[in-house]
């Protein structure tokens, strides 16, 4: 799933390529993925793009007043097209094309390009939304603070913490209510930056520890959004993948000390850690794992 620094890079790749661009139509294949009716999605035909925006993980696309927003959700991507197909897109089983932003020539002239929104997964969750105001998307509205902002310090992160009482600091940290735009793989990464935990309550961090994990949350973060800066879309999978630390790394070694990265599962999926590097030596319980056994 894209994550902060991913969104961010595919608003500032968007933004270059969609500049003094106006929106010709919106195909929409996958209904299910529009929620939204009003505006309808032809409000958007003839606006101009003025900007692309990211909020937490979504994306906002302002067109002349008129918000296209997106959330990528598990298995979205976008991919752009230099030239738009002859044929209307039409539903199929075999296809990932969501939806079809048509797009007019760019302010040098050229061909009509297209913006296509795909989702590869079966868990269909990808959403767009057509709104006057970014705020009405209840995800927006709900977003807590950018971690990525100026104003954004250790006061408010012990604020955060302490709201979260003795919830695991893992799920407190993708909470998009508590922090704007980490998921499950920036959590693990900052964690093992910070070499915290994953399941330490949220509001037992001493003054050290939470200056460590807000310095582990700004570098995971900050470093990441500078490698993918300036990057194509097609490129940012790639990119995040290759420079995870212990997230989606079971089984491989500790980059920092050499122990095999573990897996445990936690809520709706499962996390990855280094128990020398976060937990004393001490591999994590499954949860998960005991109740079978049992
Ligand atoms: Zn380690």
């Amino acid at each position: 799933m894209p994550e902060l620094p991913e969104v961010e890079a595919l608003a500032g790749d968007l933004s270059r390529r969609l500049a003094g661009r106006a929106v010709v139509r919106v195909d929409i294949v996958a209904f299910s993925c529009l929620k939204t009716y009003d505006p309808p999605v032809t409000a958007l035909a003839g606006g101009m793009v003025d900007s692309v925006r990211r909020h937490g993980k979504f994306l906002d696309l302002d067109v002349s007043g008129t918000h296209l927003v997106l959330h990528l959700a598990k298995a979205g991507w976008v991919r752009w097209r230099d030239e738009v197909p002859a044929m209307p897109p039409r539903p199929s089983s075999k296809s990932t094309l969501a939806a079809r932003v048509v797009l007019s020539p760019g302010p040098e002239g050229g061909d009509e390009a297209a913006l296509d929104l795909t989702e590869a997964g079966t868990r269909k969750s990808l959403a767009l939304y057509v709104v006057r105001d970014p705020a009405e998307v209840e995800g927006i509205a709900r977003l807590g603070p950018d971690p990525l902002v100026g104003d954004f310090g250790p006061d408010t992160l012990r604020a955060i913490l302490d709201r979260a009482g003795r919830a695991q600091i893992k799920g407190v940290l993708r909470q998009q209510s508590n922090i704007a735009g980490i998921g499950n793989a920036y959590s693990d990464e900052i964690l093992h930056v910070a070499r915290m935990s994953p399941f330490k309550p949220a509001n037992s961090l001493d003054d050290e520890e939470l200056e460590v994990l807000f310095a582990a949350i700004r570098s995971s973060l900050g470093d990441a959004v500078e490698r993918s800066t300036g990057l194509e879309a097609s490129k940012l999978k790639g990119e995040k993948k290759t420079n995870l630390r212990v997230h989606g790394r079971a089984g491989q070694p500790c980059p920092v000390c050499g122990d095999t990265v573990r897996s445990v599962s936690f809520a709706d999926s499962s996390l990855e850690y280094c128990a020398t590097c976060q937990t004393g030596g001490k591999p994590l319980a499954d949860r998960r794992m005991s109740r079978l056994l049992k």
